[in-house]
C-alpha cells in the first residue's frame, strides 16, 4: 500500500522535529488551501509539542484562511525574517524561490520538503515528494498516521481535509485518486468539518468576487479553432468590483468548463510590467513545460508562470503561440 512509502524519511522528520526546539514551517508565495492547511496542520501539532513554532508564505494571504485553526501562529513577513530557528519545514513548493528562499537548500540548516510537485527539486534533507499524491495534505496526513498517530486532532483533521478538498477543486479534478478520497474519508472520523468547509472554502462567494468574476467571463475568449480559451483580470477589473487579486483565485477553471477547450490561460496584472499567468489544461497536455519555458512551473494540468510585461496583449500572443506548439 502507498501509505508505507516514506516511512523512512517520516521517523526522520519525527526525530528532526524532536530535536530542535524553533521550527519555521514555511510554504509557496500566495498560498492556496493545500499549502495553508500543510503549514498550520504541522504548525499545531509542533505547538503542542512544546516547540517555539511560527508558519510564513510570502505574497498575499486569503482573509478565509484566518479563520482556521493554526491561523494564530502565522507571522509576517519582518518577523519570519527575524525568527531564529533551527528547523525549517517548506510544504508545496517544489523550489526554494518559491518561498522566496525562507527554505534553503539542505546545506547549513536541516530542511524538510514536503511536496506533491513532480517538478520538486529534492532541496530538502529529507525529501516527501510523490507527484501521484493529490494534495500535499495527503503526505502530511501518511506522516501522521505513520509518525505521530497520537498527535491527531479534530483541528488538525480540518487543516488536512481542506488541502484535499481544495486542490481537488472540491474533489472534481483529474488527481481525485483512491486514496484522496480514503484519506478524506478517514479525515471525517478524526473530526474534520467537511459541509462547513466546502461551504465556506468553495461555495461562498462575495458580492464583489462575483461581479469581479463576471467581468473576467465578459474577456474569455477562443483561440485556435476554439480548443483554447483565454481570460484576463486587469486592475480596471479590480478597481470596478471593489476586489484584490486573491479574489480571483479559481476563475480559470471556468475556461476548463468549456468541452472543446484543452488549453486554458487567465493573465493577471499583478505588478507594473508583470503579468501572472494561470495554466490549465485536460486530455493530458502538459501546461508544465510550457510554463517551465519561462521560468515557471507546476503540474501537467495546472502550472503558472510570470511574464514581464505590462501589454496584455503580446502577454496573450506568447501563450497563445505555446499553445499552438502544443496542439500542432
Ligand atoms: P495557479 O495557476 O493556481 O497559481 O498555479 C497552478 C499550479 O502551478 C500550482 O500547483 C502552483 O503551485 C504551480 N505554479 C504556479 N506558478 C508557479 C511558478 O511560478 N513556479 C512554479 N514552480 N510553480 C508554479
Ligand atoms: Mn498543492
Amino acid at each position: 500500500m502507498s501509505g508505507e512509502r516514506f516511512e523512512k524519511e517520516f521517523s526522520e522528520i519525527m526525530a528532526l522535529m524532536e530535536r530542535h526546539g524553533s521550527v519555521l514551517v514555511t510554504g509557496h508565495i500566495d498560498p492556496d488551501g493545500d499549502c495553508i492547511g500543510s503549514m498550520f496542520a504541522i504548525a499545531l501539532m509542533l505547538e503542542e509539542m512544546g516547540k517555539t513554532v511560527i508558519c510564513y508564505a510570502p505574497g498575499e494571504i486569503s482573509e478565509l484562511f484566518l479563520k482556521l485553526p493554526g491561523a494564530s501562529l502565522l507571522a509576517g513577513r519582518e518577523d519570519a525574517s527575524n525568527f531564529r530557528h533551527d528547523l525549517v519545514i517548506a510544504v508545496d513548493s517544489p523550489n526554494t524561490a518559491r518561498t522566496e528562499h525562507f527554505a534553503r537548500p539542505c546545506e547549513n540548516e536541516d530542511v524538510i520538503n514536503i511536496d506533491h510537485h513532480p517538478t520538486n527539486e529534492m532541496y530538502g534533507c529529507v525529501n516527501v515528494v510523490e507527484g501521484d499524491a493529490a494534495a500535499t495534505t495527503v503526505l502530511v496526513y501518511r506522516f501522521f498516521m505513520s509518525a505521530a498517530r497520537d498527535r491527531m486532532t479534530g483541528d488538525i483533521a480540518d487543516c488536512l481535509y481542506l488541502g484535499i478538498l481544495m486542490d481537488t477543486g472540491g474533489f472534481r479534478f483529474q488527481n481525485v485518486n483512491a486514496e484522496a478520497l480514503r484519506v478524506s474519508s478517514e479525515l471525517l472520523d478524526l473530526g474534520a468539518r467537511a459541509f462547513d468547509l466546502a461551504h465556506e472554502y468553495i461555495y461562498m462567494k462575495k458580492f464583489s468576487t462575483l461581479k469581479l468574476l463576471g467581468f473576467v467571463l465578459d474577456s474569455l475568449r477562443l483561440h485556435l479553432e476554439g480548443r483554447a480559451a483565454t481570460m484576463e483580470v486587469t486592475s480596471e477589473m479590480l478597481e470596478k468590483s471593489g476586489t484584490t487579486l486573491k479574489d480571483s483565485e479559481g476563475f480559470v477553471d471556468y475556461g476548463a468548463a468549456l468541452d472543446d477547450v484543452d488549453l486554458v490561460a487567465l493573465f493577471r496584472e499583478t505588478g507594473p510590467g508583470e503579468i501572472r499567468v494561470s495554466l490549465r489544461s485536460k486530455n493530458d497536455y502538459d501546461v508544465s513545460a510550457l510554463a517551465e519555458r519561462f521560468g515557471g512551473g507546476g503540474h501537467v494540468r495546472a502550472a503558472g508562470l510570470t511574464l514581464e510585461t505590462a501589454d496584455l496583449a503580446s502577454a496573450r500572443e506568447t501563450i497563445v503561440k505555446g499553445f499552438k506548439e502544443m496542439l500542432d
